[in-house]
């Protein structure tokens, strides 16, 4: 099983939309292992998007992300992390396929309703960042693992 961080950004908590985009990955089978609301601050959205903070779009990012609390939610599945981010579709929302959550949902590339990390390595170090170890619920794995039996050859 592997684990990935999710984060329900504003415009989906804006628009009413928060349950049902946590519903899209229960209806794929992920299972919630951590979730809880916060309010994202300067130096979590530093670290969070290090990777663009030399960007010029960075602060408007910066202001769209604390505009009201996040909904942040450690997703746990088989591959989780890549199901996740095909769940998603690609980050502009107007380019996302239909059926995905931003195709279907999203409305740009800076709204575009969730976060979901991009490989297991990144997951491992987000999901450290958002969670303590005592805020994650592990499942019987004898509950889960019959329904991707049928992947083992
Ligand atoms: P992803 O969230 O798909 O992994 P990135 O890590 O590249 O994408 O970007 C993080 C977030 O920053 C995006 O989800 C989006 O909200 C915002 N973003 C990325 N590029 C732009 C841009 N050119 N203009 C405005 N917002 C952007």
């Amino acid at each position: 099983m592997e684990r990935t961080l999710i984060l329900i950004k504003p415009d989906a908590i804006s628009r009413g939309l928060a349950g049902t985009v946590l519903g899209r990955f229960e209806q794929k089978g992920l299972k919630i292992a951590g979730m809880k609301m916060i309010q994202l601050g300067d130096a979590l959205l530093r670290e969070h998007y290090s990777h663009l903070a030399d960007k010029p779009f960075f602060p408007t990012i910066a202001e769209f992300m604390s505009r009201t609390p996040v909904i942040a939610l450690c997703l746990e599945g088989k591959e989780a992390v890549e199901v996740c981010r095909s769940l998603c579709g690609v980050t502009n929302s107007r380019k996302a396929a239909p059926g995905t959550i931003r195709g279907d949902l999203g409305m740009s590339m800076q709204c575009n309703l969730v976060h979901a990390s991009d490989s297991p390595e990144t997951a491992a170090a987000e999901v450290a960042r958002f969670f303590k170890p005592e805020e994650l619920f592990a499942y019987d794995p004898a509950l889960i693992n019959y329904l991707y039996a049928s992947d083992e050859r």
